[in-house]
């Protein structure tokens, strides 16, 4: 069989479909819209403990775990609901004509409108919250675009059981059938050509920097180059201050070994990198979490590649120079069981490798003993974009060292002060984006209401017919949403 040729064929034609669905889809009241997504979200429930059994068995989560997560995919959904019945995300504005000004002032209105069809990878981290129904598929509909979801090869029958909640949905809300489509497969030539499909307007991805980067090289190819939003990964520094430090060094380290071994730091927000001044306290907290990291529980890793990946790159990092172990699994791992790992470091040897600066995806955690704060500067000068920063800090140390608070503002999307990054609230005050290479645009984020804004584009109307306008531009405001009118906001 030509698998290049069959693979062009499908991806026409599928392509093809969810254009031809989209003016139909984006049509659809808000209200609507609204339904299909909350029917989803009843669909996906409906599944049961099936959807539950079959993800754990996928992806080796534990059931508490994926319980959480098609929680929060559920409420992702009617999250979007509440938003698109809402309305006012459009960003409707309007400037009325001033026709005796010299020269007169047309009238001008402005709003969000969908882009076309978005294709979106599923990723594997998150089976439910981030792949087929996850926060990409359900911003992108409420935006009022058709989606083409590429399952994760790691969990495909997760990945069918929730696209047929979908497909149930479509058919309860009277949806186009091609509102979602989802395709299979393990060739890269599949996702090539999805991304470089003429009816594809944007895309959305959660992986790999080498995946998402060859997205983005995929879509500068096309004649028409489109968006690529691509979550790729971070280290989330966190700064250990030297006064919280001196008080509760051994807590801080029994709650940063908790949490860069989480899931088996199978997060994207998964704290990777601990600075701070060398101490007494410091010592303290090295021979904590030392200790701590051996006794904690291991499980499978999401699958083998992954696995396979976090022992190379854990290799080639604790083989570095002048890096030294101070705690790893004990007991023999088996199977695809990580070794959960923690290592240190001084800051000039950190400072002149960037190998050490690099994500390593899995439950290890590299600690960077400082020689002073201008050496802790300078490594928060050096270090990539981040998806998070973390402050470890009494009050007293915030204020004192708020060129470091602003160093972690210039590198992070979101700056927590006394918590762990791991842990994304699905709000509106949400950022979960940060500078490349966290991401690919650190304007937005693919967590929270503001995920929709990826999906959309402005569009101005100039002087038009008012029976042609947009409800949301309409004199009236006939859907009750906040507008900009003539530099006021106002319903
Ligand atoms: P991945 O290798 O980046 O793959 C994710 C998706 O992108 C898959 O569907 C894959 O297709 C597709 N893809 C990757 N490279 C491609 C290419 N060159 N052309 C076309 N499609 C491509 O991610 P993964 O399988 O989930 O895990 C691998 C590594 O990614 C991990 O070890 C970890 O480092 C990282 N990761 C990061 C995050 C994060 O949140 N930042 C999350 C998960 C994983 P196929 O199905 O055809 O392979």
């Amino acid at each position: 069989m030509n698998y290049k040729l069959s693979t062009t064929i499908m991806t026409d034609q599928i392509m093809q479909q969810a254009a031809a669905a989209f003016p139909v889809y984006r049509s659809q009241s808000a209200e609507a819209k609204a339904n299909f997504l909350e029917s989803i979200a009843a669909q996906i429930e409906a599944l049961g403990d099936a959807l539950i059994q079959t993800a754990m068995a996928e992806s080796h989560l534990p059931e508490a775990r994926l319980l959480g997560e098609r929680g929060r995919t559920a409420n992702q959904l009617r999250l979007f609901a509440g938003l698109v019945r809402e309305g006012s995300w459009v960003e409707a504005v309007i400037d009325s004509a001033i026709p005796d000004r010299i020269p007169a002032r047309p009238d001008l209105r402005k709003m969000l409108s969908p882009l076309g069809p978005v294709v979106v990878f599923g990723a594997s981290n998150f089976p439910l919250a981030f792949s087929t129904a996850g926060g990409d598929t359900a911003s992108a509909l409420a935006a009022g675009c058709t989606v083409v979801i590429k399952g994760h090869p790691g969990h495909p029958k997760t990945s069918a059981l929730v696209f047929s909640a979908i497909q149930s949905a479509i058919q309860l809300c009277g949806m186009p059938e091609h509102t979602v489509q989802h395709v299979e497969g393990t060739d890269f030539a599949l996702g090539k050509a999805l991304v470089q499909h003429p009816a594809t307007k944007a895309v959305g991805f959660t992986g790999s920097f080498v995946g998402g980067m060859a997205l983005v090289d995929y879509a500068r190819e096309r004649k028409q180059p489109i968006p690529v939003f691509a979550e790729m990964g971070s280290v989330n520094p966190v700064v250990l201050l030297p006064e919280l430090l001196a008080t509760q060094p051994e807590a801080l380290a029994k709650q940063l070994a908790a949490s860069f071994t989480l899931g088996m730091g199978q997060f994207c927000t998964k704290p990777g990198l601990i600075l701070a001044q060398d101490s007494e306290a410091l010592d303290n907290f090295l021979k904590t979490i030392g200790h701590e990291v051996p006794g904690l529980p291991t499980m499978p890793m999401l699958h083998a590649g992954i696995h396979a990946a976090y022992e190379k790159k854990l290799h080639e990092a604790v083989v570095q120079p002048g890096l030294g172990v101070l705690g790893k699994t004990e007991k023999e791992t088996t199977g695809i069981e990580p070794t959960a790992t923690v290592a240190l470091v001084d800051g000039d040897t950190f400072l002149a490798n960037p190998l050490l600066h690099e994500e390593i995806f899995g439950p290890y955690a590299l600690v960077v003993k400082c020689q002073s704060k201008a050496q802790l500067a300078q490594i928060l000068e050096q270090l990539e974009g981040q998806l998070t920063l973390t402050f470890m800090a009494t009050e007293a140390d915030a204020l004192a060292n708020v060129d470091l608070v602003e160093l972690g503002q210039a590198l992070a999307g979101r700056v927590i002060f006394n918590g762990v990054p791991t842990g994304v609230e699905v709000v509106a005050s949400m950022q979960h984006g940060g500078p490349y290479p966290a991401t690919t645009d650190s304007r937005f984020t693919s967590v929270g209401s503001d995920g929709i804004k990826r999906w959309a584009r402005p569009i101005c109307f100039q002087n038009y017919p008012a029976p042609l306008l947009p409800l949301e531009l309409q004199n009236e405001n006939p859907l009750g949403i906040w507008r900009l009118v003539d530099g006021s906001f106002t319903k």
